[in-house]
């Protein structure tokens, strides 16, 4: 396929590299003059765009995104399929859908999980939303990027699957932190708290596979120091997405708010470029 890629960041990078693997033609694009292996280079975003059959974007957030979306419905040919695999807020994933419609160009919205890690050895999972056709068209790419693409609805879905994940993701981690700050000042050993509740009705994907406590449970940011993984600004982000979500819609969030409540000032407080799994490390810190 003519693949057209807008956004070759940290994520963006190892995703066009897998597609470039799989024998696709891929030419990408980003503000920042970034290059990559057999990525070809464009000039300008509409060389990158315009004659491809499918073009991924992957930006920073949704005012960039609409930004960009604009320049590329203009540009695109007739036939082309816009993937957004940004993490965004819902509003805007609806409002670049509706721009590709208006020219009856096909769109997903298409967040991710797995990270860094999983977009380099293509183990991404895809959060997507949009036509079944044009679920159709894409899911072929996902397969080359990612390990599971999970189709959750129309327009806006993915990105609503996406921000309710790592809302519960965001409120698990402070709740597993806070149970080994306890433990601690119980003087009850990390690795015996780990044992019981990881396999308890305590066990989560935030205790069980990404421990916060260095040297206790499989190897996770924890024990490097708590060098990303997943950095807590962007949980940040997330958390903020979840809950811009929520007042929009009058949801009630208690917890999701006070999650990203703490998250910021984590992230104010020194925690930028830290794990979000620090947490436990700045409570160990009192
Ligand atoms: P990044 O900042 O490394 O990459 C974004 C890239 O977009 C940059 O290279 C930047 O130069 C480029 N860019 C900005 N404006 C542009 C424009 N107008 N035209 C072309 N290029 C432009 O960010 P990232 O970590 O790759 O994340 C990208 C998206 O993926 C974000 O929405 C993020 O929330 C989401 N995400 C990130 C992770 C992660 O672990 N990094 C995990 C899941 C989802």
């Amino acid at each position: 396929m003519k693949i057209g890629f807008v956004g070759l960041g940290n994520m963006g990078a190892p995703m066009a590299k897998n597609l470039v693997a799989a024998g696709h033609a891929v030419t990408g694009f980003d503000t920042a003059g970034v290059t990559v292996e057999g990525v070809t280079p464009a000039a300008a975003m509409e060389d990158a765009v315009s004659g491809q059959e499918v073009i991924v974007t992957m930006l920073p957030n949704g005012a960039i995104v609409r930004t960009v979306h604009e320049a590329i419905v203009a540009a695109a040919d007739p036939e082309t399929l816009i993937i957004d695999c940004s993490t965004i807020d819902v509003e805007s994933a609806r409002a670049v859908h509706a721009l590709a419609g208006e020219k009856g160009l096909m769109s997903l919205d298409a967040p991710v999980s797995g990270g860094t890690g999983g977009a380099a050895a293509g183990t991404l999972t895809f959060m997507v939303g949009g036509s079944e056709a044009a679920f159709a068209k894409g899911r072929p790419l996902f397969e080359l990027m990612g390990a599971k693409a999970v189709h959750c609805g129309e327009a806006g879905a993915g990105q609503a699957a996406k921000i309710c994940n790592n809302m519960i993701l965001g409120i698990s981690m402070i709740g597993v932190c806070e149970a080994f700050h306890l433990a601690d000042k119980l003087g009850l050993d990390r690795q015996a708290m780990f044992d019981v509740a990881s396999t308890s009705s305590g066990s989560c994907w935030s205790l069980n596979t990404y421990c916060p406590a260095p040297g206790v449970g499989p190897e996770s940011p924890a024990d490097r120091d708590y060098k990303p993984g997943f950095a807590a600004e962007l949980m940040l982000k997330d958390l903020d997405l979840s809950q811009t979500a929520a007042e929009k819609n009058g949801a009630a969030t208690e917890l999701g708010r006070h999650a990203r409540d703490v998250y910021k000032a984590f992230v104010e407080g020194g925690g930028k470029g830290r794990d979000f799994s620090a947490i436990l490390e700045k409570l160990s810190a009192g």
